[in-house]
């Protein structure tokens, strides 16, 4: 079978030996599936029977993966005691073992939808060989990401727990399965069998798993680093009152050994297993085409954390119990059963350094730099860590390696330190020390108040940190939207290496820069040869590198950058209020505030409490904008601004008719003719209320192309939808007509 992920960029895959093609393995394979063998062999002990993982599982799959590989060109070297042989787990001296009556398998992996399809295909073509004519059903369910265990029914009387251990004999937790929710001691019903092993996933659901987090953090105690290591942790534990306390569930996914038991498909099981009062997860469906199982991974692959817990795959079993038998099993797993595993959302990396960063408001941000790693789709090399207190709860040192988690789209989030591994770095692992100082200006830090966890750089007006994160922000989408002002361009006009003294010392002086002030404007650059860099070198950015024959110019980025100025001198009224970085006063508040107040000048001159007045503001804004206007430099910012053409005063436009006064829309969706923001402003300027959730005081939604939970809110609270063409209605006359009175 050929490797289907790429973890190169991890860094222990271990993959780097190329497989010989003549027959005898050379020393070097063997030496690597020697090492193969012992360290999955101790991955697997610190997993399943310390409930403390190593390494990551993508990179325990990795190496897995590797160890099959070489064992299937050499089978010669296939040890009797290979991890491969075997189902994972051992038994741990705290708890008595227990033989299951049946064995107990692990799933076959696959880890893309090729490899999906190849098994699928295998699987048909093994039953057309058996039982020809015969179509399979797929009973496609979700991988729970907890831990397997074997219910011992008889009579309807449960009499053992145990956990799956190496698949023959496990660990002997009934005591402490009895304190599960949901557990029946009893089976009810009819058709209960003498004697059944009944199989299920034991996990914490993801929003108990957060509490109990916090809870360890409070206690003192190291958290958990995932939901599964926290169900497994909570389950093995010497003590069931310990047990009892944490927010275990169970679902059941199969049976081993029965006498009595009359079920022609794993489906059927599952329908008398209800009946008998066991829990049966919600999600699973019987699907007829491969294409339907592909949809099914797709929908949960969207959906995975809008679930009750935590899942790493999909099952795909064949249905039908006669189907099963005639495809039996390997020592390790059924024939008749996958899982398709999504793409890792943990991995483990290394905690490099922890830098501070200083945010737009003066906030000191201190996050993680790791060694680069690829996580749930994207290469992921820096995570916030918040603050002080944050980094101390999570008890990560610099120098350790730690867990990575990156769910879906969320950013990614640093989850603690391997534990385990924290004795074995070189150089060993320190503590991190918030600065004091500011590390942009040097001057000390403090909370703006009392009690505050954060730390402030109190220097707003001259810090080139928050200089540089306002001169970003402001020519954000969200405010004067200058697309040649990015993130490079702020750190150039405002902390160059050359000259001394930044073209920009305020944002005040934005809009009087001339192409000339940003001639001498050099920053260091990688000078790379064949993509190899081998030094750094001062060279300009504003302006191409001249010769003699042709003398340094603008760029054309520089070009653009002051026909952008000059266009976003011209932009409406709240896009320049939320350029001024005042603090709580983004796009909303703004648009509040402009649309009330209509100039600059006006809401300067506004008492607290009319600002506070106004619909969307309040009185923290209104606080924070009375205080923002309190300050000189403030002042001069808007001065100067005015005095450089930047409008500060809406125009009203008495040709658009207020079709809208007083009503609410949500717009969702994409629109071909009006970006987010311009259907924003169509509806503002017509004199209505352009929200972002639906609710019943919402009177139109407007749903364009892939409209998604909103506009299924909508329909269920029985709210006017309207498409594009509706929409341009609605802006021109106004309800009455556009309801199609
Ligand atoms: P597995 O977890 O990939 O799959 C088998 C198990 O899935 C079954 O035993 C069952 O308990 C469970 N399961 C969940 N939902 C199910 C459902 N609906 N139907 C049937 N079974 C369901 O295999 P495994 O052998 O338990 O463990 C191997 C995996 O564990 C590896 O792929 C790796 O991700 C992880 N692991 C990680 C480390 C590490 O160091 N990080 C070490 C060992 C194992």
């Amino acid at each position: 079978m050929t490797k289907a992920r790429d973890f190169s960029s991890e860094s222990s895959a271990g993959t780097d030996v190329e497989l010989p093609a003549e027959d005898q393995p050379s020393a070097d394979l063997q030496a690597e599936y020697a090492d193969l063998v012992e360290n999955v062999r101790r991955y697997r002990f610190a997993y399943y029977n310390e409930d403390s993982p190593l390494v990551s599982d993508a990179e325990f799959d990795t190496l897995y993966r590797r160890l099959e590989e070489i064992e299937e060109l050499h089978p010669e070297l296939v040890a009797n005691d290979s991890p491969t042989q075997e189902v994972g787990g051992e038994i741990s001296a705290a708890f008595s073992p227990v033989k299951h009556l049946a064995q107990m398998y692990s799933l076959e992996d696959v880890f893309s939808l090729d490899e999906l399809k190849a098994w699928v295909d295998r699987a048909q073509a093994s039953v057309e060989n058996m039982r020809p004519g015969t179509a399979v059903q797929w009973l496609t369910e979700l991988k729970i990401d907890g831990l397997a265990v074997n219910l011992l029914y008889r009579d309807g009387v449960l009499v053992r727990a145990a956990t799956r251990g190496d698949g023959t004999t496990g660990e002997d937790i009934t005591h402490n399965v009895l304190t599960i929710e949901g557990v029946p001691r009893k089976l009810k019903g009819t058709g209960v069998p003498s004697e059944v092993e009944i199989r299920g996933e034991v996990f914490i659901p993801s929003a108990e798993f957060v509490k109990l987090n916090e809870k360890m953090v409070a206690d003192g105690k190291p958290p958990f680093a995932n939901p599964r290591n926290s169900a497994a942790g909570s389950l093995r534990q010497k003590d069931p009152a310990v047990t009892a306390s944490r927010p275990l569930r169970v679902y059941v996914h199969g049976i081993g050994a029965r006498t009595g038991l009359d079920a022609e498909s794993q489906s059927g099981t599952y329908a008398l297993l209800e009946q008998w009062g066991l829990p049966v997860s919600p999600y699973f469906k019987v699907l007829k085409t491969h294409d339907a199982v592909l949809n099914f991974i797709a929908h949960y692959g969207e959906h995975r954390h809008d679930l009750l817990h935590e899942i790493d795959g999909i099952v795909v079993k064949v249905d039908s119990f006669d189907l099963q038998r005639a495809l039996g099993h390997t020592s390790r797993v059924p024939r008749w059963a996958v899982a398709y595993k999504y793409p890792p959302e943990e991995v483990h990396t290394k905690l490099l350094d922890i830098q501070v960063n200083v945010g737009r408001t003066g906030r000191v941000t201190p996050y993680g730099v790791m060694e680069p790693v690829k996580v749930a789709g994207s290469t992921v090399e820096m995570a916030t860590l918040h603050n002080q207190d944050v980094v101390k709860a999570k008890g990560v040192k610099i120098g350790d390696i730690v867990i990575l988690r990156k769910a879906g789209d969320v950013i990614p989030e640093i989850v603690g330190p391997v534990m385990a591994l924290r004795g074995q770095q070189d150089p060993p692992v320190r503590d991190f020390i918030m600065p004091t100082k500011c590390p942009s200006c040097g001057t000390p830090l403090a909370p703006s108040k009392e009690g505050d966890v954060d730390l402030r750089c109190p220097n707003a007006r001259s810090c080139p940190s928050q200089l540089r994160e306002r001169v970003f922000h402001l020519a954000g989408r969200g405010a004067f939207d200058i697309e040649a002002l990015g993130w490079e361009a702020a750190v150039a006009l405002t902390s160059p290496d050359e000259p001394d003294v930044p073209p920009l010392t305020s944002e005040a002086g934005l809009f009087d820069l001339t192409p000339e002030d940003l001639a001498d404007v050099r920053i260091m650059r990688d000078i790379k040869k064949k993509g190899v860099v081998t030094g750094e070198q001062l060279v300009p950015y504003f302006y191409s590198r001249g010769t003699e024959k042709k003398p340094s110019e603008p760029n054309a980025n520089t070009r653009k950058l002051f026909v952008e100025l000059e266009k976003a001198k011209s932009q409406p009224l709240w896009r320049v209020l939320v350029g001024l970085s005042i603090r709580h006063v983004g796009p909303t508040a703004s648009r509040a505030l402009a649309g009330a107040f209509g100039s600059m000048e006006r809401i300067r001159g506004a008492s607290e409490e009319e600002l506070a007045n106004v619909d969307g503001v309040g009185p923290t804004i209104a606080a924070a904008v009375k205080d923002w206007f309190t300050e000189d430099w403030h002042r001069e910012i808007v001065d100067r601004w005015t005095a450089a053409g930047v409008r500060m005063a809406d125009e009203v436009d008495e040709s658009t008719p207020r079709t809208l006064e007083g009503l609410t829309v949500v717009v969702t969706g994409t629109l071909t003719g009006y970006s987010r923001d311009e259907a924003k402003e169509a509806i503002i300027s017509r004199g209505g209320k352009a929200s972002g959730s639906v609710s019943k005081k919402t009177d139109y939604v407007v749903a364009g192309e892939n409209a998604g939970t909103k506009r299924d809110k909508a329909e269920q609270l029985g709210l006017e939808i309207l498409d594009e063409e509706g929409f341009r209605t609605l802006l021109e006359q106004g309800p009455v007509k556009s309801a199609g009175d």
